[in-house]
């Protein structure tokens, strides 16, 4: 929670029976630092009481699929191994039948768990196996004192609380937490004060903050239960709504933009020029677009579209269109890499049709770089392709009307504002391979139109991706070696270290040597990195194109955009150091020919083994990389792969907290929750057009409660 760092050390928790000082200075240290932390803090899953059955009733369910959960007593354990596989049996029983609970994984770590005699309770969807029922992975919970008893008997809902080692060791667990709620509640004082205007919870049919709260911990119904993570989500999303609405009036948006002549000869003659036919969603997104530029209104657009799909093409026309009218237009890139690319490729593209096309970037000479901001100033560099080198004070254009920004999530709210204040009555299109949902990019970019590309060129086949074992890697460059004497090219790129780029090049230069010399000593090899000079980076990628060089060592600078059809094998060294975006980005460098691709995640044997099987309940870094390297193999779709991201990463990270300023959220999820977030921005919208600075007496305790989670985030938008 925001806010928490600034409230200092206050013994009020211990005086709330089953703290103490002791345990006050635990949860203190693990961030519970008052009763508002220790109110807020939400169990991480519910056990349903409801659902509990007697084993010798779990055969009558056995197909129907449904979690069940049974109580009893652990009466038998051992480790069975048939051949290379090796799985754990804890036999659980409860006077009406016997049950084995099986674990594939983490083996060594559950066994130290359980013990003959525990109770436990155990939550899984039932199947038989060799005549004998199982639950495999079960969710568990050790039951071992009278409340738990009670608990079970009035067939209650049983919250679950993470813990830390270091709260176990003051003997705080989860059934510490549940003692230490069922204390305050019995005590049946208010410690929040309601801030929501009646008017919101009425509209809307919240729970009081305070029913909330409390059916959170301890829950009436399954139905109060839902109510009241509603509530708590609600306030989530409207607080960050009304930060959301807050910043963007910083943030000032052409309306009126210039209504271009849209039919171009130019865009004619770029389609009847292409040796491929559009697809249907590109054509979609075309005429959107050019829709847009018809209107009087300035373009504000997001094309959408997984990596591959062809946005390029795409913006490309619209450029055309607006240069037939007399315009600059600019083309935005995170890295220079990718600047060159594009650079090479519309040059390709447009051979024929004798425009200036201009590149500016941090690494020019100075004699190149004056020439291309003289040809900027002047009106005559038609299409200029740069980095954020774009956005500094001295470049003055002349006439620009149309700026694209690719990759766009890799840029700030303020670096898109800077540029685009550099034309006049700008038209905006940023490009993006993140899919999100409408209403959250209506969150994160405001007023946003949304176009998207939903299919693939055709005749793609899907990268076939596999995750190889350390131990087994031989093979691999067996295969290499393999594919590019029938002419294919590779990518290997070395993993991320540490946040460090000097560490990266370390990695990838050894690498480098190693496979020269050792593996592919009459393959034609060549490395790149963002430490080059950016002639030397475009010099290395136009061999790569050419196919003078077989296999591209690289960092991950060819993360983004990179287009070499022929390259159809992508190695990824360490595969789980990269994050999902990572890995679903550097595999989208491959796939773009008609040949088969492929793409290996190499990682340590471990997490190959252990992935084979369902990843068990557990939350450290391990399972974590075992979820991003299975969800890899499991699916190319981007959408899904981002869905699972920012599960993992939390907003925040995912977008890059830096960029959007959007702060993690600890309830909501603003992707399952989009109903929710909905009607919180409705909300917020209707208050601040009432009360812009939310001055009113009625909104001054939404403004006290805003303003202790978000005071420092305000300041955030300015950085940007
Ligand atoms: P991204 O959307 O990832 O930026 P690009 O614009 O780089 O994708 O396009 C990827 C590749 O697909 C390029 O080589 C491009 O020429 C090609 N391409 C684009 N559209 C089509 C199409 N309709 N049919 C076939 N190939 C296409
Ligand atoms: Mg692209």
């Amino acid at each position: 929670m925001n806010g928490k760092e600034k409230k200092t050390f206050t013994n009020d928790l211990q005086y709330i029976k089953g703290i103490g000082p002791k345990r006050a200075e635990a949860l203190f240290n693990y961030g519970i630092r008052d009763i508002k932390d220790l109110l807020y803090y939400i169990p991480f899953r519910y056990f349903d009481r409801s659902r509990v059955l007697k084993i010798k009733d779990i055969y009558k369910n056995i197909n129907s699929k449904i979690e069940i959960t049974i109580v009893g007593k652990v009466i038998y354990k051992s480790i069975i191994s048939s051949g290379a596989n090796k799985r754990l049996i804890i036999k659980v029983s409860d006077g009406t039948g016997n049950i084995d609970c099986v674990w594939f994984g983490g083996i060594n770590y559950f066994i130290k768990i359980f013990n003959t005699g525990d109770f436990l309770a155990v939550s899984g969807i039932p199947t038989i196996f060799n005549n004998t029922l199982q639950i495999v992975h079960p969710d568990y919970d050790k039951l071992s004192d009278e409340e738990d008893f009670d608990f079970l008997n009035t067939g209650s809902i049983i919250p679950h609380y993470r813990t830390s080692e270091e709260l176990k060791k003051s003997g705080i667990d989860s059934k510490s937490f549940r003692r230490i709620f069922k204390n305050i509640f019995d005590s049946n004082k208010i410690f929040i004060e309601e801030f929501l205007n009646e008017s919101i919870i009425k509209r809307n049919n919240l729970l009081s903050i305070n029913e909330a709260l409390r059916n959170v911990h301890f829950p009436k119904s399954n139905d109060m239960l839902e109510k009241a993570l509603f509530r708590l989500k609600f306030d989530e999303l409207f607080l960050l709504q009304l930060l959301v609405f807050q910043r963007k009036k910083k943030i000032k948006i052409e309306k009126k933009g210039i209504k271009y002549n849209i039919k171009s000869s130019l865009a004619r003659k770029l389609v009847d020029s292409l040796n491929f036919n559009l697809t249907s969603a590109q054509k979609k997104a075309i005429n959107e677009i050019l829709n847009d530029m018809n209107s009087e209104k300035a373009m504000n657009r997001m094309l959408q579209g997984d990596v591959g799909s062809g946005k390029t093409i795409v913006a490309l026309i619209a450029m055309l269109v607006a240069i037939e009218n007399g315009y600059q237009t600019a083309l935005m890139v995170p890295t220079e890499i990718l600047c060159e690319q594009h650079y090479s490729n519309i040059l390709n593209y447009l051979k024929d049709f004798n425009l200036n096309i201009r590149v500016l970037i941090g690494g020019q000479n100075k004699r190149l770089r004056n020439e291309v901001l003289e040809d900027i100033r002047e009106g005559r560099a038609n299409i200029v392709i740069g980095t954020h080198a774009l956005i500094e004070e001295n470049v003055i254009f002349k006439n620009l009307s149309l700026i694209i920004i690719d990759e766009q999530h890799r840029f700030g709210v303020m670096q898109r504002a800077l540029l685009r204040e550099k034309g006049i009555k700008a038209d905006v299109l940023v490009m993006t391979a993140t899919p999100i949902p409408r209403t959250l990019s209506l969150t994160l970019y405001g007023e946003l139109d949304l176009s998207i590309i939903n299919e693939l060129p055709k005749g793609r086949k899907p990268i076939k991706t596999y995750l190889v074992k350390e131990s087994n890697i031989d093979k691999l460059y067996r295969f290499i070696k393999e594919q590019v004497n029938k002419s294919s090219q590779a990518y290997i790129v070395y993993p991320l270290i540490e946040e460090s780029e000097k560490l990266d090049l370390e990695a990838a230069t050894k690498g480098y040597n190693y496979l020269r010399e050792h593996i592919f000593p009459d393959l034609r090899i060549g490395l790149i990195h963002s430490k080059l000079f950016s002639y030397e980076k475009d010099d290395i990628m136009t061999r790569f194109k050419n196919k003078e060089i077989d296999i591209l060592v690289a960092t991950t600078v060819i993360e983004v955009g990179i287009d070499v059809p022929n390259a159809n094998i992508m190695v990824i060294m360490n595969a789980e150091r990269f994050g999902l975006s990572q890995l679903h980005q550097l595999r989208g460098r491959v796939g773009r020919g008609a040949d088969q691709s492929y793409c290996f995640l190499v990682t340590k044997d471990y997490l190959v083994n252990k992935s084979e099987r369902q990843a068990f309940n557990s939350d450290d870094d391990q399972q974590i990389a075992i979820k991003r390297l299975n969800t890899m193999i499991s699916t190319n779709d981007g959408f899904k792969i981002a869905e699972v991201d920012l599960e993992i990463r939390g907003p925040g990270d995912f977008f890059g907290t830096r960029q959007t300023g959007i702060p993690n959220l600890e309830i909501a999820n603003l992707f399952t929750d989009e109903n929710i977030l909905e009607i919180a921005r409705k909300e917020a919208k209707e208050i601040l057009t009432h009360d812009p600075d939310l001055s009113k007496f009625e909104n001054q305790r939404i403004k006290r409660i805003f303003l202790e989670k978000y005071s420092t985030g305000l300041n955030l938008s300015q950085v940007g």
